[in-house]
């Protein structure tokens, strides 16, 4: 196997390590982009057929490349942003070698030794960019079902079609859930969905996309030193909403189409299945959020106004307040004809192959805006890796800014130290 070297290594060709690509070569850095499988490639691969973003178009800005089509206020196609990301990738050249895995990073004298499927690299630098879905989380409760019941993550989900004849069990209530719950049962099917703390959300609110809103307001650009609880805020559920301008996928709307709302899945035996009460409290719960926000929203308003001189247009259009009735305690899976299980439970982390003493207790990467404490080891696209943006398409230019800022000093830096003691 051949060893070559290279200033810095990116780990993983989604958007965090194309933005950062993108602001290396602006900076004349040297570096490789290793990507297991082809650029975007979660985009790909990981999600489903129908998948819209539920971003619009417009916040799909990343360094140096931006939505230039004819609907703004869209909300693209997974496979629309798969053209979007190939073109920033093809624009700028950027460095990729497609169809190379990392098995290994560790430290070595020079800096840091990465052996990949392919080669081995030693790199001054090493970026691990590597997205937020490195392993599909499944509850210990999914051991105790039976081995009849077909059961599948929601990274694996792509149509009602692959799902076997039969009712569903959708565990977990964030975007993917609540969206593949809305999905099958508009085919026909009975779907059971179990929901656990989630957000209420209106997709319009005075006239303006709520993500509008949401970056207007500047919650989107909060830091997360600012949280009370980093751990938790890491771990905020997605928004209950689709890509689609006036499709309701909120639990009240997905009720009234047929869905049968439960709590939490607590139990599993065989065929049957046990769940929280908790429906009710975590439903009102979420409508208190979203009341909140909307509130700081309307604030927001009225400030401006007050400054401009203004008065309030456009309609508060928002959901109406909702809270679930308790839902089933108990369910017989095969009397009620449901014959598979999606976990839409999220995502953990997994980093098998990093072999460097920069993980926490948790296994996730220690790091501060993406700096580790291992010297020229860096992290992109974290959740609320420095801002609650920070893993989303809009939100990885600024860090991907910041990272390329502090590797190049660094570079420069031991450069100066070098010549000195020559
Ligand atoms: C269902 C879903 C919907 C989403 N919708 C939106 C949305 O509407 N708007 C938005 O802004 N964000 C959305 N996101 C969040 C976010 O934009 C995506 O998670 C995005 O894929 C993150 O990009 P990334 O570059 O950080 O990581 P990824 O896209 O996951 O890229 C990481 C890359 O690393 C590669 N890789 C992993 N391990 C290795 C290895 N050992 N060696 C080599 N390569 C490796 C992978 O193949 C992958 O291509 C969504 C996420 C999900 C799951």
């Amino acid at each position: 196997m051949t060893m070559s070297r290279v200033e810095t290594l990116v780990v993983g060709a989604g958007q965090a390590g194309l933005a950062v690509s993108h602001c290396l070569a602006e900076r004349g850095g040297d570096h490789v982009v290793v990507e297991r499988g082809r650029v975007a490639e979660r985009w790909r691969s990981a999600r489903w057929d129908s998948l819209r973003l539920i971003t619009p178009n417009w916040m799909s800005r990343l360094p140096g490349w931006s939505y230039p089509g004819p609907d703004p206020d869209g909300y693209m196609p997974a496979s629309e942003l798969v053209s979007y990301l190939q073109g920033y990738a093809d624009s700028g050249a950027a460095p990729v070698r497609e169809g190379t895995t990392v098995e290994l990073i560790e430290t070595c004298t020079t800096g840091l030794r990465v052996v990949t499927d392919q080669q081995t690299w030693l790199a001054r630098n090493v970026i691990v960019a590597t997205g937020t879905e490195n392993r599909a989380f499944v509850p210990p409760v999914a051991g105790g079902l039976a081995p009849g019941v077909h059961q599948l993550t929601a990274s694996c989900y792509r149509s009602p079609r692959q799902v076997p004849d039969g009712g569903v069990l959708v565990v977990g209530a964030s975007a993917s859930g609540v969206q593949i719950a809305d999905e099958l049962r508009r085919t026909g099917r009975t779907v059971v969905i179990s929901v656990g703390r989630h957000s209420r959300l209106p997709r319009h609110y005075r006239g303006h996309d709520i993500q509008w809103w949401l970056h207007r307001t500047g919650v989107l650009d909060q830091r997360i030193d600012q949280m009370r609880d980093a751990r938790s805020a890491r771990r905020a559920p997605s928004l209950q909403l689709a890509g689609l301008c006036r499709h309701r996928v909120d639990l009240e709307a997905l009720a009234a189409r047929g869905v049968v709302l439960a709590g939490r899945l607590a139990a599993a035996d065989g065929w049957s299945v046990n769940f929280a009460d908790d429906l009710p409290a975590t439903t009102s719960a979420a409508q208190a959020r979203m009341d909140r926000l909307l509130r700081s929203i309307d604030a927001f308003i009225a400030n401006a106004l007050i400054a401009n001189g203004g008065t309030a247009t456009g309609s508060t259009d928002t959901l109406p307040a909702f809270t679930a009735p308790p839902g089933p305690a108990r369910l017989d899976l095969r009397r009620a004809g449901i014959t598979t299980v999606i976990w839409a439970t999220g995502y953990r982390s997994a980093y098998p192959w990093l072999r460097v003493p920069v993980l926490d207790r948790h296994g996730e990467i220690d790091h501060r805006r993406g700096v580790t404490s291992v010297p020229g080891l860096y992290a992109l696209g974290l959740r609320f890796l420095h801002r609650r943006n920070s893993s989303f398409v809009d939100g990885v230019g600024p860090d991907a800014r910041f990272v390329a800022a502090h590797l190049t000093r660094r570079t420069a830096s031991r450069a100066c130290l070098t010549a000195r003691g020559r």
